[in-house]
């Protein structure tokens, strides 16, 4: 059995993860622009492996633009190099075919980052409900 390489996070990153407050989501963007190849390692994570897994768990694997099962794949709503603190939310994640993945530039959508928002905005809501 072969050992998958332990993803270690570079310094930026480690900083990062630890200032996300999911109790205030309105600093959203970051500017930073991380390495390609930082972000090639990220999806050999343990970290993303688990998302993808779970996120596609009792899920029909279908493209959820065109209908097409066609080389499935997990995708980020939001690129993951400037949506550092979206990249295991399960709002900031969907399924995409092979064709529209590529299809997909790597540009932000402001209507998906303010959808996004408006979801945890409202499941904080919730959340102090229930209290
Ligand atoms: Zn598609």
């Amino acid at each position: 059995m072969s050992k998958r390489k332990k993803y270690k996070p570079t310094p930026p990153f480690k900083q990062l993860s630890k200032s996300i407050d999911w109790k205030q989501p309105f600093n959203d963007y970051y500017p930073l622009k991380y390495s390609v190849r930082e972000g090639h390692e990220f999806y050999r994570s343990d970290e993303w492996v688990k998302t993808r897994d779970e996120f596609k768990e009792g899920k029909d694997l279908k493209c959820c633009k065109c209908g097409s099962r066609d080389h499935v794949c997990v995708d980020h709503k939001l690129p993951l190099r400037r949506f550092w603190q979206y990249r295991t939310h399960p709002y900031n994640l969907q399924l995409l075919c092979h064709k529209c993945n590529k299809k997909k530039s790597n540009y932000t959508d402001y209507n998906i980052l303010r959808e996004i928002k408006d979801k945890i905005r409202l499941d904080t809501l919730q959340q102090s409900w229930r209290v």
